[in-house]
């Protein structure tokens, strides 16, 4: 059995390492020429935790994650905590820590567990087809190869979607952008074992750390969609948005590095549950374009790759029996996060003002029950559950 993988993201590692685990012989290809992941760091929720130790990887995961023992909320203008309470009781619940870790080093990881020096890199798929015996994708350059199924773990612009679906779909706007990087750990910004997360104005400011004493750090600012930017100008954009919040967030304006802040604009795509054309199959976010509000969109692809590997194991001389197993496992429970973002983001970013202003009433009365509540809820109900 020949799979084919297309994208050396999170999802088409996983979902290499986790073929290749149970025997199936793969190839990955991937258009960029070097491991250049765009974004600084993602929390790996306990789901994906699972995962990636499903995957061999226990002690690399924990090696590369930040310690997160508590989490709060603080009020962005004035400073005042909102709330605070401890993660044990939600990792007591899920049986695993989260683990926020730089996406570069996740990558590195998921590249060096597969074999970085199989990976074919400059090669950019142009098409793919299913045929009755096998499946073939052509490469910009020219190429091709055939194989018992491809696997598009092509990203959220995927084109093997494209070809799953039969037309070109439209992601939508979800009415913010996310500037994120690596700073030092700073206490006045936050203590060094908290996800602290400052919010006012539909606006939201989140440190967390991640291993190498340093934090993750994001702003969410709401804005109009395409909106001009010059890359290294963040510092001048974030102090305008946030120029009246708390001490804390001023001084981690003050502290990144302008020249390495990242800014996306956040979009997100309607669940959708055909994600198999005969020998074609899509993954990751190309199967599920998420806003990462929940913080699920990379746990759910290295979800999708274990469900893969079961679906095979089930039915290994089977194509057809194994990619629909795989489908029928994941597109409810993938979707399910993608509209749980969705709301979570309106909330978070005032779509709804008084919605929010809510939220932001229940956060002062909050011991954390609620919370750990709905990550909980996030958490279960994937492969390993
Ligand atoms: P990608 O990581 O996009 O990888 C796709 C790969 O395919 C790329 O390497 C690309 O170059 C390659 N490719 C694309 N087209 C072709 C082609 N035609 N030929 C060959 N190769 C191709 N998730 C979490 O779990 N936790 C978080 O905290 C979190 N935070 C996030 C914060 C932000 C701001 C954003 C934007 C996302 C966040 N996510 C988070 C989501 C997470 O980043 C994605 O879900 C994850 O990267 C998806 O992995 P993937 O492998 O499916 O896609």
């Amino acid at each position: 059995m020949k799979a084919v993988i297309i994208g050396a993201g999170m999802g088409g590692l996983s979902a290499a390492i986790a073929l290749k685990q149970i025997g199936v012989d793969v190839e990955v290809y991937e258009q960029v020429t070097e491991n250049k992941p765009v974004g600084a760091a993602i929390s790996v929720w306990s789901n994906g935790v699972k995962c990636l130790n499903h995957l061999g990887l226990e002690k690399e995961t924990a090696a590369l994650g930040g310690i997160v023992d508590s989490m709060s909320y603080i009020d962005g203008f004035t400073g005042d905590t909102m709330c605070r309470f401890s993660m044990q009781p939600l990792i007591d619940e899920v049986g695993q820590r989260p683990y926020p870790v730089a996406r570069a080093e996740l990558q590195l990881m998921l590249m060096n567990a597969y074999g970085i020096d199989d990976i074919n890199f400059g090669k950019k798929m142009v098409s793919v087809a299913d045929g009755p015996d096998a499946a073939t994708v052509e490469f910009a350059d020219g190429t091709a190869v055939s194989a018992d199924m491809v696997i598009g773990a092509d990203g959220a612009r995927s084109l093997a979607r494209e070809y799953v679906l039969g037309h070109p779909v439209d992601r939508r706007y979800a009415g913010y952008v996310n500037f994120n990087g690596l700073v030092d750990v700073d206490e006045a910004i936050g203590p060094a074992t908290e996800w602290t997360t400052y919010v006012g104005d539909g606006k939201r400011v989140s440190v967390m750390p991640i291993a190498g004493n340093r934090f993750y750090f994001f702003f969410d600012v709401t804005m109009p969609e395409g909106r001009p930017y010059e890359r290294g100008t963040a510092r001048e954009v974030l102090a305008e948005s946030f120029a009246d919040w708390s001490p804390g967030v001023q001084r981690l304006i003050a502290a990144l590095d302008p020249a390495t802040t990242n800014r996306v604009e956040i979009l997100d795509l309607d669940p959708f549950h055909t994600w198999v054309k005969g020998r074609v199959a899509v993954l990751g976010d190309a199967a599920h374009n998420t806003t990462p509000d929940i913080g699920q969109g990379g746990c759910s692809a290295m979800e999708d790759a274990v469900a893969l590997q079961f679906a095979f194991e089930e039915h290994p001389d089977d194509v057809g029996a194994a990619l629909a197993a795989y489908e029928s496992a994941r597109t409810e429970r993938a979707g399910e996060l993608v509209l749980r973002a969705r709301k979570r983001c309106d909330v978070t970013h005032a779509k709804d003002p008084e919605a929010t202003a809510a939220w932001y009433d229940e956060l002062r009365s909050e011991d954390g029950t609620r919370v750990i509540r709905g990550i909980v809820s996030n958490i279960v109900g994937g492969p390993l559950t």
